[in-house]
């Protein structure tokens, strides 16, 4: 990979120490979440005060993998009814128990948010995908804001929750990457990209430009995080000899190992050589805030497979002989060895195709067809 950190890079894509890994998440109430989008959708008055959604926005705008901590208050519920409503013993009910009790039209607010994040209170997640998983599962305000129970002062109705201004945002169709790189700053104020800031497209086409370059004609070693040795794959299986994709460099590596099968690969965890352009890697975090956590999963699973620590070297006719032969299919890596998806961010990606034994057959980077035995000795 080369850098794409330069002296002239807006600050927003340099590492901030705001966004260091570790660095202290924001704490909010899983209902500032929704009531974000609405003020992105021209709400003015969102009912958690403009100062603290505005402050929302501008730490998830600062840095897309801007980590967030959800709350939503279930120790209330905790007071013995006893205590709660005979007044036995005060002294056992929870710090501000009154406030806390009859805040419940936002604590049932902030629990559903929880429940569609299918997190518990208090869990830390990121801007991106407590927003990726949101707009998937609740593109609309029914069912939280809107309930269609009757109308009553005890549980009264935002004056917000009919104006569409949540909608607006949220039920915006999610691009995907090739349209992400196309649109740029464009992208910016529509769904997902209202909440968290895309790249401009002079930082991503700068980025391709030298990077396709970096690999094709003057890397002396590439580096390659080892999930990516299958997506390379499963991007030209098909059509070996197709146009390199805007995007990412995945064409480029390939061309550059089929043409010259010993050159060294380093396998690196993390984003690598293939990453420079693409909408959601950070370069001043060194993060691809997508796939980040899912990937270095596959990186270490694909590692395991080969017998090999992070950061081995091989060259890359041994490398993919290695994977032919200790690989079965893509469902044992992308797909979790089962196809399950347990979470939005760890969904599996697309394995049903027979990548692998397509590519095992027509020896691809090998040069010759090479028979899969397994993984075992
Ligand atoms: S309608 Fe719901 S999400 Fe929108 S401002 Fe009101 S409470 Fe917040
Ligand atoms: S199925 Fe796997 S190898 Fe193919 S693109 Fe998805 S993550 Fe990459
Ligand atoms: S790992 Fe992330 S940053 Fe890298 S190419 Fe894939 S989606 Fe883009």
């Amino acid at each position: 990979m080369i850098t794409t950190k330069t002296k002239s890079a807006p600050a927003w894509t340099r590492r901030s120490p705001a966004t260091r890994p570790g660095a202290e998440p924001m704490a909010i109430r899983g209902h500032w979440l929704l009531c974000a989008v609405c003020a992105r959708g021209g709400c003015r008055t969102p009912p958690p005060g403009r100062v603290a959604i505005d402050r929302l926005l501008k730490f998830m705008w600062a840095y897309p993998f801007a980590p967030l901590r959800v709350l939503g208050d279930v120790d209330v519920a905790r007071a013995h009814y006893l205590h709660a409503y005979e007044g036995r013993s005060s002294r056992d009910l929870p710090e501000g128990f009154a406030a806390r009790s009859a805040d419940h039209a936002w604590r049932r607010k902030d629990l559903e948010v929880c429940r569609v994040l299918g997190i518990v209170p208090g869990t830390e997640i990121t801007a991106y995908h407590a927003y990726a998983t949101l707009f998937a599962r609740q593109p609309t305000l029914e069912g939280i804001c809107r309930t269609g129970s009757r109308p009553s002062t005890d549980w009264p109705e935002c004056p917000h929750a009919r104006r569409g201004c949540y909608e607006k945002i949220a039920g915006e169709p999610r691009a995907n990457l090739h349209r992400q790189y196309e649109l740029g700053e464009k992208l910016a104020g529509r769904g997902l990209w209202a909440m968290v800031r895309p790249r401009s497209r002079r930082d991503m086409h700068g980025a391709k430009r030298r990077s396709a370059r970096f690999i094709l004609e003057e890397a002396e070693r590439l580096y390659i995080r080892p999930s990516h040795c299958l997506c390379i794959l499963c991007n030209t299986v098909d059509d070996p000899g197709r146009e390199p994709l805007a995007e990412d460099n995945l064409v480029e590596l390939f061309r550059r190992m089929t043409r010259e099968p010993e050159v060294p690969v380093t396998l690196s965890e993390g984003c690598c050589m293939v990453c420079d352009a693409c909408n959601v890697y950070h370069a001043g975090e060194h993060l691809c805030y997508h796939a980040h956590i899912k990937s270095s999963l596959r990186d270490l699973m694909v590692l395991e497979r080969l017998g090999l620590p992070p950061g081995a070297t091989l060259p890359a006719r041994e490398l993919y002989r290695r994977i032919y032969e200790r690989i079965g299919g893509l469902k044992e890596i992308c797909g979790w060895r089962d196809g399950s998806s347990t979470a939005h961010l760890w969904a599996p990606c697309n394995f049903d195709r027979p990548v692998l034994a397509d590519a095992r057959r027509k020896g691809l980077i090998t040069g010759r067809p090479v028979r899969h035995v397994g993984s075992r000795a």
